[in-house]
Formats: structure tokens, C-alpha cells, sequence
């Protein structure tokens, strides 16, 4: 049996070789071809840091400001002066 990935369109053999498992559908495959879902994966997840890094991003300043003055002082120790 072939299956059509529902989004690039390709068709391909309607095995877990080719598409995910999923429960939820009558095939017991997902609709999208394993290529796609690992677009879609790496795409949803570069938003997510995005998003996470933009809302978050007051806080990474400071962290950052922290971490700079330790490595200061810890240099500033180091030096022995
Ligand atoms: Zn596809």
C-alpha cells in the first residue's frame, strides 16, 4: 500500500519506515512522511527557543552581566593582585 505524505505530497510506501506511528489515525501512521515531521519538528522547535529566548530575554541580559562580573573577579583573583 502507498500513502500520500499530506504535506509535501510524495507518495510513499504506507510503513513505519516511512511515516511515524500514530494512534490516532485509521492507518496507525501519521499523515505526514518522517522528512516532513522532522522539518516541521525542527522548525516548531527554533520558534520555541525563539520565543522562549525573546520572552526571557531581560533575564539572559542579567545572567550574562552576572557571569562577566564573576569571571572578573575570579580573573581579578587569579592575577593575585
Ligand atoms: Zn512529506
Amino acid at each position: 500500500m502507498m500513502k500520500n505524505c499530506s504535506t509535501c505530497g510524495e507518495l510513499q510506501p504506507a510503513t513505519s519506515e516511512y511515516f511515524y506511528k500514530c494512534e490516532h489515525t485509521k492507518s496507525g501512521l501519521r499523515a505526514q512522511c518522517k522528512k516532513c515531521h522532522k522539518q516541521y519538528d525542527k522548525a516548531k522547535r527554533k520558534e520555541y527557543n525563539n520565543q522562549y529566548y525573546h520572552a526571557n530575554k531581560e533575564l539572559f541580559k542579567k545572567y550574562n552581566e552576572t557571569y562577566r562580573k564573576k569571571k572578573a573577579i575570579a580573573q581579578y583573583i587569579n592575577n593575585g593582585v
